[in-house]
């Protein structure tokens, strides 16, 4: 129970049954309303689990008080002494007779934005003063969940054996080369902020850790402006050695269905407030090839994708859908890539070397992860680096671990921000950060 100077209690641990009659509690919040109607004056405090009426009788209440009460604005910080008194008519059943209301802080106005969600304000406006987004339930229980959906990921793949790392975001190589890197200034020579952990986490497979995670920022300079990537994204990574792909997307299934399981138990007056039904996905997930998905796309649509063509919005959508629909499923497999069109570090199938033991993880809407078995052995890495026209000598750090004794291993890498907006069905991925870096947006 939480106990400090200013509270005794949230306003959601009030229960007028648990509380004896003429027991003292405090709570603190926000000034949510307050409503003056002459004789009777009511305060609604929020705090970060609810609201709380507190109710003022003129003839009953101290006028210092009462006058007090009837002039505090919206948003200010109180904190509320009294008792608590069952009332049918109040919101949650009880009211507080309070004995002293503590002003903490006061709130300027107008306030840059309504906290009550009863006039939407534009996702700018919204982002500008976050710290007053977040005071609406909405926002707050998507907050709420991410963090659930994180505590969920660490309980899950602490209890599979994987063992939680974090690996630098400066850099001095591009991890995949390619053009979508921030350089930044590191002393006297450039560096970059890395855009995925996968060169360390592969290194770390020689290390003999055997399985790795890391929940961390990637950054990816990336000018397109959508509503599904950031230029700083969180991404939940792991490598496994000694598996293949198959083992990891079965991880990678597992750990999907138990987040939204933990969710839907966990969060249940967040998913009331977002007015979500979550299903829990249903494992093993449909595995759709390449190749099967390219004909869905050829037979529904005019464009004519041919084989080694990436799947651009409109095919995944088209392919989404088409699953969707045969079997009632938001979640699928892309397996079996070919390997020009996936990171050098995605390994060949041994009977033929153009298609890669590679995946990706899709709901119906995006993309929400890539991962593949990679390739362990020395000499085929170096060549898959140069035929990307890509000089290995930047990559010794990399590649010096592969000579002593790597074994085979396997990973992929989730985006968070991709994952909870796909389970909150919001339509922007910067509803689901706090305080999103893209194009235009540096600042909060
Ligand atoms: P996309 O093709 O959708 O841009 P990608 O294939 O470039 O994604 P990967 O390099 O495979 O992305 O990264 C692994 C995962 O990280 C993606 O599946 C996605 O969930 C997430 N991710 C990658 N880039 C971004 C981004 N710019 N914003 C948000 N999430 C991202
Ligand atoms: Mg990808």
């Amino acid at each position: 129970m939480l106990s400090n100077m200013l509270r005794t209690h949230y306003t959601n641990q009030i229960s007028p049954q648990e509380i004896g009659e003429g027991e003292q509690i405090k709570v603190a919040g926000w000034v949510y309303e307050v409503r003056d109607l002459g004789g009777i004056c009511f305060v609604v405090v929020r705090d970060r689990e609810g609201k709380a009426q507190v109710t003022l009788v003129k003839k009953k209440t101290d006028s210092e008080l009462f006058d007090f009460s009837r002039k505090l604005i919206r948003e200010a910080v109180i904190s509320v002494t009294g008792t608590v008194k069952p009332s049918d008519k109040a919101p949650n059943g009880f009211e507080i007779i309070p004995s002293e209301i503590n002003l903490l802080n006061n709130a300027d106005s107008p306030l840059p934005m309504d906290t009550t969600g009863k006039v939407e304000a534009e996702l700018d406006t919204r982002l500008d003063a976050r710290y007053i987004d977040l005071r609406k339930p909405k926002t707050n229980a998507i907050f709420r969940i991410r963090h659930e959906v994180l505590r969920s990921v660490r309980d899950f793949l602490t209890c599979n054996g994987f063992i939680e790392t974090t690996t630098p975001k400066v850099v001095a190589t591009a991890t995949e080369g390619g053009t979508s890197l921030f350089p930044i200034t590191y002393f006297m020579t450039e560096a970059f902020l890395n855009q995925s952990p996968q060169l360390f986490k592969q290194i770390l497979m020689s290390s003999g850790m055997d399985n790795v995670f890391e929940i961390g920022p990637i950054f990816r300079a990336e000018e397109h402006d959508t509503r599904r990537h950031l230029n700083e994204a969180t991404s939940i990574d792991i490598e496994s050695s000694f598996s293949d792909h198959y083992d990891v997307m079965q991880i990678l299934e597992d750990m999907l269905s138990q987040v939204y399981l933990n969710v839907k138990q966990n969060c249940e007056s967040q998913l009331d407030v977002l007015d979500l039904d979550l299903e829990v996905p249903k494992t093993p997930f449909l595995k759709l090839k390449y190749e099967e998905a390219i004909n869905i796309v050829n037979s529904e649509s005019d464009e004519e994708l041919e084989w080694g063509e990436d799947l651009g919005t409109i095919a995944e959508n088209l392919v989404g859908q088409d699953v969707f629909e045969r079997t009632g499923q938001s979640h699928y497999f892309i397996i079996d890539w070919p390997t020009e069109i996936k990171p050098f570090y995605a390994m060949g199938y041994e009977d033929n070397a153009e298609i890669s033991k590679s995946f990706d993880l899709m709901h119906r809407r995006m993309e929400l992860a890539s991962g593949a078995q990679r390739v362990h052995e020395y000499d085929i890495l170096k060549n898959r680096i140069e035929a990307k026209g890509l000089n290995p000598d930047n990559f010794d750090f990399y590649l010096d671990a592969f000579r002593y004794g790597m074994p085979p291993h396997s990973g992929w890498g989730v985006g968070c921000e991709r994952l909870l907006m796909t389970m909150t069905e919001v339509d922007n991925i910067r509803d689901v950060v706090l305080f999103p870096r893209d194009r235009r947006r540096l600042s909060p």
